[in-house]
């Protein structure tokens, strides 16, 4: 099999440069070693870039019947609350977390409804390389057979681990110091209509309304993950049963206040964690490769910023593509870099839970800027050419 581009990763990056890609025109094969429509291990607050690239993609519509809107964002400190309410722009009127099953879901169902091929159950182990160097495909392993799937591109959209970024040995640019540790399941009958994060000594709560439910994380460093579960919990720091037994005591010992809330509601799922990992930005271009996503760039959830610049760096990525040239992959990592490092710088102070109010505050303002400036630069961009039927 031979296409235009082979995309690895079928999540919200992956899936969504392979329905801009397709909508253009392009021949596009999206292989995820997964199942359609699962979860993954990640909250999922989406900030106003993100709702922005959906709202542009016409992917808005099918969220927003069913997942709440968040109008407003509350940033509790240790001395005072603050309210920011979410200004009506670039035709975004509100929030939303739509739970991963929904939007990774949707953007797999679109990318093939506007003509690509996705195909789970494939795990990519190689990629095919040419004797001048240049990356030509993949090969993979499905259903106990060996398959080549060749490509003028190759897409790294495989998350954290990513093989694609193993294989072509994508140097990191900028690395992390800090990695926060998270705990985080799902309540009924909180009535929290806000995304509310909770800052403390040594730990953060956020609650974020979603379908159904109010997704609730409690995030400590990730150094003291392991003490602080042991400590939180009556056995050795592993296994389900002491992560819940350590996520219900971690949420009172963070904020006795918030953990009151939590009285008068019930937890419906099973407790999730991470134990954290140090962001990095690598590069993301050479021949005949391309990472987005995670798999090029990850930062600590501290900030929950990662869809949301998974999905502009797949706007940007599908761009560059098009054009066709190299001169726009370049400039597609330069813009990414240029977007997203002091994203990703404060990020990494705000994970090391190192900072007084002030400074915490100070840096939560500049982080806010820095989502302006990224999506004033989305708004600003020309629609994407639109040559499917879905389209
Ligand atoms: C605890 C936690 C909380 C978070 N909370 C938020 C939040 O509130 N808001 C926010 O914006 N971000 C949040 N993030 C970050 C967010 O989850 C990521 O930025 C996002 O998932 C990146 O998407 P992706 O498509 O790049 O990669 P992923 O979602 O990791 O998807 C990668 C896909 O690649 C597939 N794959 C991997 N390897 C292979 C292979 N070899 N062959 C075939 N397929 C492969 C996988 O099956 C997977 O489907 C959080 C992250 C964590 C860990």
């Amino acid at each position: 099999m031979k296409v235009d581009v082979v995309i690895v990763g079928a999540r919200c990056a992956g899936a969504a440069t392979a329905l801009l890609l397709a909508r253009a025109g392009a021949r596009v094969v999206v292989v995820d070693r997964g199942r359609y429509g699962t979860d993954t291990l990640s909250t999922h607050a989406l900030m106003r870039g993100a709702v922005l690239q959906l709202h542009r993609w016409g992917v808005l519509p099918a969220i927003v019947n069913g997942t709440p809107a968040v109008t407003a964002t509350t940033f509790s400190y240790l001395h005072e609350d603050v309210t920011v309410p979410i200004e009506p722009k670039y035709g975004v009127e509100a929030l939303y977390a739509p739970r991963r099953t929904l939007l990774d879901g949707l953007l797999s169902a679109m990318a093939v409804e506007s003509g690509a091929e996705v195909i789970y159950g494939v795990t990519v182990d190689g990629l095919v390389t040419g004797t001048d160097g240049r990356v030509r495909g993949i090969t993979a392993v499905a259903g106990g057979q060996r398959h080549t799937i060749e490509a003028d591109l190759v897409v790294g959209a495989d998350g954290l681990y990513s093989t694609v970024a193993r294989h072509v040995g994508a140097e990191p640019i900028v690395v992390g110091r800090h990695a926060a540790a998270v705990l985080y399941s799902y309540w009924s009958g909180m009535n929290e209509a806000n995304y509310r994060w909770v800052f403390r000594q040594d730990g953060s709560i956020g609650a974020i309304p979603t379908n159904d439910a109010t997704c609730v994380f409690v995030s400590v460093p990730a150094r003291q993950f392991k003490d602080r579960v042991r400590a939180a919990s009556l056995g050795p720091p592993s296994g389900r049963a002491n992560a819940t037994e350590a996520y219900h005591r971690l949420l009172h010992e963070v904020c006795p206040e918030f953990g009151a809330r939590l009285e008068g509601a019930t937890r419906v799922e099973a407790v999730h964690g991470f134990g954290g990992h140090p962001g990095f930005i690598k590069r993301s271009t050479g021949p005949g490769w391309a990472l987005v996503g995670d798999a090029g760039y990850f930062k600590d959830p501290a900030t929950a910023h990662g869809i949301t610049d998974a999905l502009r760096d797949a706007e940007l990525l599908a761009r560059a593509v098009l054009a066709g040239t190299t001169t726009a992959m370049e400039q597609f990592e330069a813009t990414r870099l240029e977007l997203s490092r002091r994203l990703f710088e404060i990020t990494d102070e705000i994970a090391s839970f190192a900072y007084s109010d002030g400074q915490l505050q100070s840096l939560h303002r500049e982080f806010s800027r820095e989502m302006s400036r990224e999506v004033h630069a989305l708004a600003a961009l020309e629609p994407l050419p639109c040559l499917s039927a879905a389209g």
